[in-house]
């Protein structure tokens, strides 16, 4: 599996990442495997540092405007400020085995990924092709 991604998103999500020490996350709108949008999102998490948790108001908008005819919820951002963009044991624990596609910014770099059952991350999560353009 592949997802495109436009180089301005793909600044967008670096952008993001750099301009805070902690975890930083948002949502990936689009289409099959085409990221269209992505909308920052506040990380509501007790412990941002460490971990993240999207602001659940941003989320039901979004699925909200997603029935109404807007672009669909594909999966979510987030950054690991020790700069390693491949999903932590935290990452796999939490995940959903659902498909999303799961962008990592980490060390100046993006990796994708999709959450699924037995994957060979962690159990959870396989590398997903990411192409810029
Ligand atoms: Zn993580």
């Amino acid at each position: 599996m592949r997802v495109e991604i436009s180089i301005t998103d793909r600044q967008r999500l670096l952008d993001h990442a750099g301009s805070s020490r902690d975890e930083v996350c948002g949502l990936l709108l689009g289409e099959g495997g085409r990221v269209t949008a992505v909308r920052a999102c506040a990380n509501v998490s007790d412990t941002p540092a460490r971990r993240f948790e999207l602001d659940p108001a941003v989320l039901i908008a979004a699925w909200r405007a997603a029935r109404s005819g807007g672009p669909r919820v594909i999966g979510h951002y987030h950054s690991h400020p020790t700069g390693d963009p491949r999903p932590s044991v935290t990452d796999a624990r939490e995940a959903a085995a659902d498909g999303a596609i799961w962008i990592i910014v980490g060390g100046g770099e993006i990796a994708a990924w999709r959450a699924v059952a037995h994957g060979r991350v962690h159990g959870r999560f396989e590398p997903v092709e990411l192409v810029v353009g």
